[in-house]
Order: structure tokens, then C-alpha cells, then sequence
């Protein structure tokens, strides 16, 4: 059973590459590193680094010395992170944790990237009434689009995986990313998801090839949302959850129309995305939020996307683990995502692990070497015969 370990470069370098792996492998006894390749905005604490015990990190990076003139067919250039010291920063850590018979996920953050939606406004969501959504890029854009092939391709290149981990390869909801917000009169669940929409002018102009009139959804919904946002909801609105019968009826039958034609973007950058890693070799293929109940918010089509993944990511609760599974349809894996710190004790994080066995997870990623005491590194240690079995 596969047991991995979401961990930050930084962390490896500031520690010592050996005297980290030494804690991943041998107190913890994980056997594979999920090491971040490109990433988003955080703060850290971060309580054993010997250098940062808190790091104010950067606002969208990628954790490798990219070569720009590999980007040339995009307008899109990454920014490499202030930690990168050296052109093969990353690939050294890569190499030295297959060295020591680890295996290797290259997790990598695409659409989710507050740097490159502001550096890049054009190519950032942007909702009905013409707001840019300055934390994360259009999936719809065709430079995002092809960004995000090129980025794959080259850490595929350069690290070698033996798995990738897939985060924000979708749209985003309303909200996301949003920092130190200021919302305190509530919008509807309905008027949310309508301003979580991305109605760019590349979204729209995929809506009105594939027949709709797109302008005229974008201005019915922009219509919409400017008499209702500044109305108190009434009680029945603030309550009202997003229901398939609404969506059905909303904008003369439009707006389920226009869902599609978003599924389609999101899911078929998806599957490019997927064929690229392919086309590198045996990679296993690791998604997280691939749930029916995230399709509307994320905009990709669990249909579509499910027959293409090895593994499914999905929190420690041992009752949904199944479910879940059945849903999918595809005999992906399960991976519980744990993190060690929530837990008060060595055997309530055992009970929860067991548990989750029982209830079907083919696999843990725990959540995050740098983020988690090391007392809680020796508490995975102390549950290791769990997935050493
Ligand atoms: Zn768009």
C-alpha cells in the first residue's frame, strides 16, 4: 500500500536532503514523496525547519529553474521561486529520493496561481460582470491552456516521476484564493455560483461555436446578478442550494447548456494534460476532488475524467471511502488524505488509519512533512505496519 508524503522543497533543502529523507524513510516509514514542483500563495509555520520557523512564501512560483525559451509558444512565463539556488535545485532532490529507493509524485498546482492571474490579466477567470478573478487563470484561455501542457512536459523532463499529482487543473469556484476577505453581508449559494463562473471572452467564444448565444447568456446573467447583489436575500435565497432542477430552468435553459460547454474546456484540457504524462511512460495519474458534488464548481466532467486516473484523493472519513470509490466507477485507488497534526494522539491517529483500511483506502498522503511536528513523524512510524504489510 502506498504511503506518501506531501513535502516542500524548501523544507529538504533548509533541513539537509539526507537528514530529511532520513525522517521521511525511517521515522516516519513512508515510501514515497509527493515533492511540490509549482505552487501557490501560504503562509507557513513551519515547527523543525532549522532555517524558517515561518515563511511567508510566495504568491504563485514554480520550484525549478524553468527555461523560459521553453515556453515560447505561450505568452506565459513562469516565475521561479526566491528558494531555487541552483539550475538543478529540484532535479538533485528528485534524483537523491529514487537513490534512496523512495518513489517519486511530482505535485503539481496549475490553474490556482495569484502571480500569474495578476501578471497575466487577460488569461485570469473573469465572472459575468466583467470582474477578473486575480487568483486563478482561465482554463478556457488557449496560452493557459498551453502553458500548463509545457509546464507538465517540462517537469515530466526533468524529474522523472513515478507519479504526478494533479491540483487546480479546472476552474474555481467563487471565493477561492480570495485573501483577508472583506464579505460580511452574505451573498445567495445561487449568486455565488453564478459569479464563480468564468464568462471570458475565450469561455463564451467556445459557447457560441458549439451554438449558443453566448454574449446573451453573459448579459442576462450579468443583468441578473447586478439587481440581485445589492439586495438583502431573502431567507429562502440564503438557504437555497444550487439544485439540478434550477439549473435546468435558469436563463431559458441556457445556463445548463453553457455548464456543458464549460465541462468540455475543463475535462479535455484534462485528458491533454493526461495524454502528455502518458506519453512519458508508466506514470501513475493521482487527482484530488473528483467527486460529483465538486463537478459544478470545478467545471470538470467526473465521466470524462475518472476512466483516466490511477488514484483518487479523499479525506479520512472511512464511511465516504467506498461511496466514493462506486461513484468513480474506474477501480482508481482511494488515497486518504491524512494530516498527522489534527490528531491528539499516536492511537487516535492508528484508530483513524485502521479505520480507513477497513473502509477501503488503497493508500495514504500525509499532509505535510514541513507543516507537522516530529513527534507526529513518529507516530506515522509507530502506524507503518498499517501499509507495510
Ligand atoms: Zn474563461
Amino acid at each position: 500500500m502506498k504511503s506518501s508524503i506531501y513535502t516542500y522543497p524548501w523544507d529538504l533543502a533548509d533541513e539537509g536532503l539526507d537528514a530529511a529523507l532520513d525522517n521521511i524513510q525511517h521515522v516516519a516509514g513512508l515510501d514515497d514523496v509527493a515533492l511540490a514542483t509549482s505552487y501557490h500563495t501560504a503562509t507557513y509555520f513551519l515547527p523543525h525547519n532549522p532555517k524558517r520557523k515561518l515563511y511567508y512564501g510566495e504568491d504563485g512560483m514554480t520550484l525549478f529553474q524553468a527555461d523560459p525559451a521553453r515556453y515560447e509558444s505561450t505568452a506565459i512565463r513562469p516565475r521561479v521561486s526566491e528558494v531555487v539556488d541552483s539550475p538543478d535545485y529540484l532535479q538533485r532532490q528528485a534524483e537523491r529520493i529514487r537513490e534512496r529507493g523512495l518513489s517519486l509524485t511530482a505535485w503539481i498546482v496549475y490553474a490556482y496561481d495569484h502571480y500569474l492571474a495578476r501578471t497575466y490579466p487577460d488569461l485570469a477567470q473573469q465572472d459575468a460582470l466583467g470582474n477578473r478573478h486575480l487568483s486563478h487563470l482561465c482554463v478556457g484561455a488557449p496560452d493557459v491552456r498551453q502553458y500548463f501542457l509545457t509546464l507538465t512536459e517540462d517537469i515530466l523532463e526533468r524529474l522523472n516521476p513515478d507519479a504526478v499529482h494533479l491540483e487546480s487543473l479546472n476552474f474555481l469556484p467563487f471565493g477561492h484564493g480570495f485573501s483577508n476577505p472583506k464579505v460580511l453581508t452574505p451573498i445567495t449559494p445561487w449568486c455565488s455560483f453564478l459569479m464563480g463562473l468564468c464568462m471570458c471572452d475565450h469561455c463564451i467564444e467556445v459557447a457560441s461555436a458549439d451554438g449558443l448565444d453566448g454574449e446573451a447568456l453573459r448579459s442576462d446573467v450579468a443583468r441578473y446578478l447586478n439587481a440581485e447583489l445589492p439586495k438583502l436575500p431573502s431567507q429562502a435565497e440564503a438557504v437555497q442550494q444550487v439544485t439540478p432542477t434550477r439549473l435546468a430552468a435558469a436563463f431559458g435553459g441556457q445556463l445548463r447548456a453553457f455548464l456543458e460547454v464549460r465541462s468540455g474546456i475543463a475535462s479535455s484540457l484534462f485528458e491533454d494534460v493526461v495524454r502528455t504524462i502518458r506519453s512519458h511512460g508508466d506514470i501513475a495519474v493521482q487527482a484530488d476532488h473528483l467527486d460529483q458534488d465538486d463537478e459544478l464548481a470545478l467545471g470538470l466532467s467526473v465521466e470524462r475524467v475518472a476512466p483516466l486516473i490511477d488514484r483518487s484523493v479523499t479525506g479520512p472519513n472511512p464511511e465516504e471511502i467506498k461511496p466514493m470509490k462506486r461513484r468513480l466507477t474506474t477501480g482508481a485507488k482511494m488515497i486518504v488524505q491524512v494530516s498527522p497534526s489534527a490528531f491528539g494522539s499516536s492511537n487516535a491517529l492508528s484508530d483513524t488509519l485502521t479505520a480507513c483500511i477497513r473502509g477501503g483506502a488503497g493508500g495514504f498522503a500525509f499532509y505535510n512533512y514541513g507543516l507537522m511536528r516530529v513527534d507526529h513523524l513518529r507516530w506515522l512510524g509507530q502506524a507503518k505496519g498499517l501499509w507495510k504489510e
